[in-house]
């Protein structure tokens, strides 16, 4: 960790740096109240060493034992409860136009949340962030202990340093993430890719689907595009770099160049940036002024002929992409995040059919439905800050550990 110029109350790391302990804090916040028999039964660990990690997480205070369930006759069970105040995280989403922060409580609720336009040079603008983090904990939980930052950015991000590597659409490359947020705020700073992150708040706050044997492919449209994949119920990603998956696969090499510098690439169709230009396109040569995204979804949705059709054509390529990938991943749930859901009516029939039609066996099986919250990549960055933070260091690119026995 780095020097710490800020006097923070800190969580013992050496305390919860289990495995273990992260799954079964997971299990606890979605199953909550569970008892001791319930997770041994779930895990498939011999109660003795179920006993002594949720013992370890009483004593750390994150977990606590509450109201005794119904009897089935012998002892009746003690619950267990998440202690969802015992300390808070910080949520950062690096967008392209606007940085979303937000303080949340270990049970994942958004307690506080702020914006700053995403601007000017990193290093200046991270510490511009940073301070303005500072100021929401000064004004609001300064007497509360944070377990760590998770961070979302739209790029390729080495997820062991917390380095963007590059980020075309940011513009930012070999950008020292962690180092700087970590020394401006005392915390420790998790990094990663926001369709990945995105990918990620679909496990914490998306529907249960089934016994876990699911895979989601998830579509991010920002001002770029970006896909995160679940595979198992674990996010996959790669063992160290976090890229943001297919929204450089290229539908077509002589299309328009690309924030890469390739060309044809995915997000040349289909991302906001895209939609939002096509529809200038069209209406400045009637002199009309130009819109932002939010406001071009108002008028399809009142029925503007030229914001629909614009929306339309997004459709019609996010389709052709999410049926590309369909054929090699096959997921049962196509999930689609960001402000462009906004025109879901709209979208929908068209994606749907899309990959209907193209599909060479039965879609059927197929459900494609919007993100579960309003801004995946903020939500996502919660349990990247959670769920790392309780890693050893080696471990830290795996999400979902497979469970494992023994101390
Ligand atoms: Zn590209």
């Amino acid at each position: 960790m780095t020097k710490r110029k800020t006097g923070y109350k800190m969580v013992g790391v050496s305390d919860v740096r289990d495995v273990n302990q992260t799954v079964f804090l997971h299990l606890i916040r979605e199953r909550q109240p569970i008892s001791r028999a319930d997770i041994a039964k779930l895990t498939g660990l011999r109660p003795g060493t179920v006993s002594s990690i949720v013992n370890r997480l009483i004593k750390n205070n994150l977990v606590f034992e509450g109201t005794e369930g119904p009897s089935s006759g012998g002892r009746p069970p003690k619950n267990l409860y998440i202690n969802g105040e015992s300390f808070y995280v910080m949520a950062v989403d690096i967008g392209v136009l606007d940085t979303v922060f937000a303080v949340s409580d270990f049970n994942g609720r958004i307690l506080k949340q702020r914006s700053i336009p995403s601007e000017g040079d990193p290093t200046r603008f991270l510490t511009k962030l940073a301070s303005e983090i500072s100021k929401l904990r000064n004004d609001h939980f300064s007497r509360s202990s944070f377990a760590g930052v998770g961070v979302s950015v739209p790029g390729l991000i080495d997820r062991e340093t917390g380095t963007i590597e590059i980020s075309p659409n940011l513009e930012w490359r070999n950008v020292p993430l962690r180092k700087t947020l970590e020394d401006e705020l005392g915390l420790p700073v998790f990094v990663e890719n926001d369709a990945n992150a995105a990918a990620f708040s679909e496990l914490w706050y998306g529907p249960r689907e089934g016994n876990g044997s699911r895979t989601l492919l998830f579509v991010l449209v920002v001002e770029g595009l970006g896909t995160g994949l679940i595979i198992n119920g674990e996010l996959r990603v790669g063992p160290r770099f976090g890229l943001g998956g297919f929204g450089h696969m290229s539908i077509d090499p002589n299309g328009e160049l690309c924030s890469c510098g390739r060309r044809g690439c995915w997000e040349t169709f289909a991302s906001e940036r895209a939609t939002v230009e096509r529809y200038h396109r069209v209406t400045a040569k009637q002199g009309l002024p130009l819109v932002g995204l939010s406001e071009m979804i108002a008028k399809a949705n009142a029925g503007d002929e030229m914001a629909m059709q614009s929306i339309k054509i997004t459709a019609e390529y996010l389709g052709e992409g999410i049926c590309n990938l369909a054929h090699g991943i096959y997921p049962e749930t196509v999930v689609i995040g960001g402000d462009i859901i906004g025109a879901w009516p709209i979208l929908e029939p068209i994606i749907r059919e899309r990959v209907k039609s193209r599909y060479i066996v039965s879609p059927k099986q197929i459900t494609i439905r919007p993100a579960s919250v309003q801004r995946p990549s903020l939500f996502g960055a919660i349990p990247v800050a959670l769920q790392n933070y309780f890693r050893s260091p080696g471990d830290r690119q795996a999400f979902r550990p497979q469970w494992t026995d023994g101390e």
